[in-house]
């Protein structure tokens, strides 16, 4: 028992115990690699527009200190708990270490569906709930970023909040701010730039021409809809796409520039057309090349698994896939080319990082070197996963994992045990 129970948590761990097994990590070093170093949990009153107040649960959780400050996304959603931000910073710490970034992994969030609140609601609730992070952050402790539910707008309040408090301005606080708030170009679309640039890295692995190959993409937010438009100008038929309103599919390949326009006017898919509507249960399993899952955790599970028809499976969300499920996937992976979270969707922090180090020196690059930069990254943590995985006929995940967690473990080697 822990105080992070739950089942997202606990997926952690057990993708944890796994690659533990494959590393032969001794069982007396494992709680130290696994449990989170630091937890938060903090109430945010602020009030409502019909002059009630509401208080808000909001958490934050550092997985580990041992390579420089921590660093990991904050999630506004109804489903957010202690143990599924736990778990989504365990994941921050494989990934950031795969990728060689100087952090931990961290991960905050409130319990709220944004879409109940008005902006000036929203604002109040960011600005509390970073006001209740001051003791607990800093840009040398633990660095914020978005994820679902949050923006690059909330990123500017969280911001200002800690700027205000500290007489100047922080930008390097939190990253994925707007370009006119010390953000850098490239942030909003690193994560989907990413995802693209990784399954075309997996395509030229299955000797597959990407153009004319067909996708679906689960999810049509941040991530989401900057893969889809990535996949589409690779030329990529993206014969579906789903969000938290529905489905839509087209065989023919839908129009995703259209869609991202009326996406980003009515935040959502809703509306967009009667004609090609599926059945969002069904978007998974439809037959095509790639298959994206980019909206939450745990929608691929075991009999899942045993009926996907794609050829890569590129993981833009984190944690889509359960770890029965990837009993399933390991046994079919000459079927299935699986891009794991840790790597596919690590485009974000990477250019997060990029943000941090040009908001510390005061000193910004041009878009192309931030793209080229993270492919860059990208295309090492691919080469190095590719390698391991041929090296020891293991599955992508777990040589993703492993690659990440030995990191960690040789840095908390070298370092010693205090005292
Ligand atoms: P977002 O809030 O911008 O978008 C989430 C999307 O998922 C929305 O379109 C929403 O409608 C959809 N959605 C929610 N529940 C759904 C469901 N049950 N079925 C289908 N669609 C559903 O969030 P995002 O930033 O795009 O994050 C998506 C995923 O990617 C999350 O797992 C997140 O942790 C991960 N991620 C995000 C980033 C980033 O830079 N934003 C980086 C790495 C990983």
């Amino acid at each position: 028992m822990t105080v992070y129970n739950g089942p997202v948590f606990e997926m952690a761990a057990k993708q944890f115990e796994v690659i533990a097994d494959y590393l032969s990590i001794p069982e007396d070093e494992r709680g130290r690699l696994l449990m989170p170093k630091r937890a938060v949990a903090v109430s945010c009153p602020i009030h409502r527009d019909d002059g009630t107040t509401a208080v808000f649960e909001g958490y934050r959780v550092q997985h580990h200190l041992t390579l420089g400050p921590t660093k990991g996304g904050t999630r506004f959603a109804a489903s957010v708990d202690l143990g599924e931000v736990a778990a989504l910073a365990i994941w921050m710490s494989w990934k950031c270490a795969l990728v060689g970034l100087p952090y931990g992994g961290a991960k905050g969030g409130i319990s709220v569906d944004p879409s109940s609140l008005s902006r000036r609601e929203l604002e109040a609730l960011s600005r509390r709930y970073m006001q209740e992070m001051i003791p607990f952050v800093g840009p040398h402790t633990d660095v914020m970023a978005p994820d679902m539910g949050t923006n690059e707008q909330i990123m500017a309040w969280f911001m200002d909040t800690y700027s205000m408090y500290q007489g100047q301005t922080v930008a390097e606080i939190v990253t994925g701010k707007p370009v006119s708030a010390g953000g850098t170009l490239g942030r909003r679309e690193a994560t989907g730039r990413g995802v693209a640039h990784l399954v075309s890295r997996a395509a030229d692995e299955l000797r597959m021409r990407l153009n004319g190959a067909t996708a679906a993409v689960q999810g049509f937010g941040n991530v989401g809809s900057i893969t889809a438009l990535e996949l589409h100008n690779k030329g990529v038929k993206v014969v579906a796409v789903s969000d938290h309103t529905g489905a839509l599919h087209r065989p023919a390949g839908l129009d995703i520039p259209r869609l991202v326009e009326h996406a980003a006017s009515r935040g959502s898919l809703e509306g967009y057309s009667k004609e090609h509507g599926l059945d969002a249960e069904d978007l998974l399993s439809l037959p095509c090349d790639v298959l994206v899952p980019a909206a939450v955790e745990r929608v691929i599970d075991a009999k899942l698994a045993s009926n996907l028809r794609c050829r890569i499976l590129a993981e833009g969300a984190n944690g889509p896939t359960t770890p029965e499920a990837d009993q399933v996937l390991e046994r079919r992976r000459e079927e299935i080319f699986l891009i794991p979270d840790i790597l596919c969707n690590s485009g974000g922090v990477v250019v997060s990082y990029f943000e941090w180090v040009q908001d510390l020196q005061r000193l910004f690059w041009e878009e192309e070197e931030v793209m080229r930069r993270e492919y860059q990254v990208l295309d090492r943590a691919f080469d190095q996963v590719s390698a391991r995985s041929k090296r020891d006929n293991v599955f992508n995940r777990t040589a993703a994992m492993a690659i990440g967690v030995e990191r960690v473990r040789g840095a908390k080697e070298t370092r010693g045990l205090f005292p």
